[in-house]
């Protein structure tokens, strides 16, 4: 899509309105008296108002993650980002969404909020893309297709090839939430955001940065869309404390990249001990945090984890996951206590 197809898709009021403009919006540079922003003058270590803009730690994450800082929005939670999303470029009452299912499951609770039709459409057997079934059910309203990869709950990735003709032939955004990426096998769509105007790829500081107590989630796009989300955005919406614990943790990747190589390698070992379980159907193929394990009374073995102390997420009633349950990879002990506590069962 060109430039001039994307502005046409935002909301006319979206486009046209005058963006809130705070205190620290109107003054940049030195100063050592700030009597602008009706702040408490004594400090506290909280007392000011933090960068709207993020500035520090935007020029950080653009340099990990290769792209300009005019690319990223940054949001309380990914959340944030999917509901200014819909904001942006969804007329409430008239326009739809696009929604493989099954997955993540804001998406559908956000458009809800926002008075936004959704339509579902399945994907295949293995929980992959099925391109036909796409683009028959988009329609001219259709203004946002949303594509989870690594996909939850199923962990798989979605073939790239069903993406690239998504975003191809697609008119409208399509947003590409990456929330697992740092344990998959394949890079970041963040590659091909200079090739396609109509792009957004979400990630987070939830999962692989061990940060989801923050709210921090990261959207990456043209910087035209970004300056979209940022007009729309209240003023302050990551406050200064999470700015600063994420620098914190931006500036030791090693630590984060221990952690995803040792996630790894256990989800690896507990997909096979999972297996070998006579109640076990099938795991999943997953490229993310957790398996999607298929399991003989699924409900039942959830009860009784829970007897046991292990909380995993029932998955059975989803679409495409009869007697599933999702289960996260945790610390070595952890897992053993949960393959202890389904062998007990
Ligand atoms: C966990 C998860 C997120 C993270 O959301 P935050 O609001 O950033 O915590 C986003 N998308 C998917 C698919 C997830 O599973």
């Amino acid at each position: 899509m060109t430039l001039d197809q994307v502005k046409s898709l935002v909301r006319k009021n979206v486009l046209q309105l005058s963006p809130y403009s705070s205190a620290r919006d109107e003054f940049e540079g030195n100063a050592s008296v700030f009597l602008d922003a009706n702040e408490n003058p004594f400090s506290t270590g909280y007392n000011r108002y933090p960068d709207p803009h993020q500035k520090e730690l935007k020029k950080r994450l653009a340099e990990l993650k290769g792209v300009a800082p005019e690319n990223i929005f940054l949001g309380n939670g990914s959340d944030e980002a999917i509901d200014l999303l819909f904001r942006a470029f969804c007329q409430p009452g008239l326009h739809n969404v696009l929604i493989p299912q099954p997955t993540y499951g804001m998406y559908k609770v956000s458009a809800e909020i926002n008075e936004v039709a959704i339509k579902n459409v399945p994907l295949t057997d293995v929980f992959d893309l099925n391109f036909d079934a796409v683009s028959k059910n988009v329609d001219s309203n259709t203004r946002i297709i949303f594509l989870c990869s690594p996909n939850n709950p199923s962990g798989n990735l979605l073939s790239a090839n069903g993406i690239e003709r998504i975003v191809n032939s697609f008119n409208g955004i399509v947003v590409i939430d990456e929330a697992y990426i740092d344990f998959a096998s394949t890079p970041s769509w963040t590659e091909k955001l200079s090739t396609f105007n109509n792009l957004v790829i979400l990630q987070t500081f939830s999962k692989a940065w061990g940060l989801a107590n923050l709210r921090l989630g990261m959207a990456f796009a043209s910087p035209f869309i970004i300056s979209i989300l940022n007009k729309i955005k209240p003023p302050y919406n990551i406050n200064g404390l999470t700015q600063k614990i994420a620098m914190e943790a931006l500036a030791k990747p090693e630590q984060t990249k221990r952690w995803v190589e040792e996630i790894i390698a256990e989800r690896k070992r507990l997909e096979e001990k999972l297996t070998e379980l006579a109640s076990v159907e099938k795991v999943f193929r997953s490229d993310a945090n957790f398996l999607l394990v298929k399991i003989q009374e699924a409900r039942k073995q959830y009860e009784r984890l829970l007897e046991r102390g292990v909380v995993v997420r029932d998955r059975s009633n989803v679409q495409l996951c009869d007697n599933c349950l999702r289960i996260t990879v945790g610390t070595h002990v952890e897992n053993e206590q949960l393959l202890n506590a389904l062998k007990a069962l």
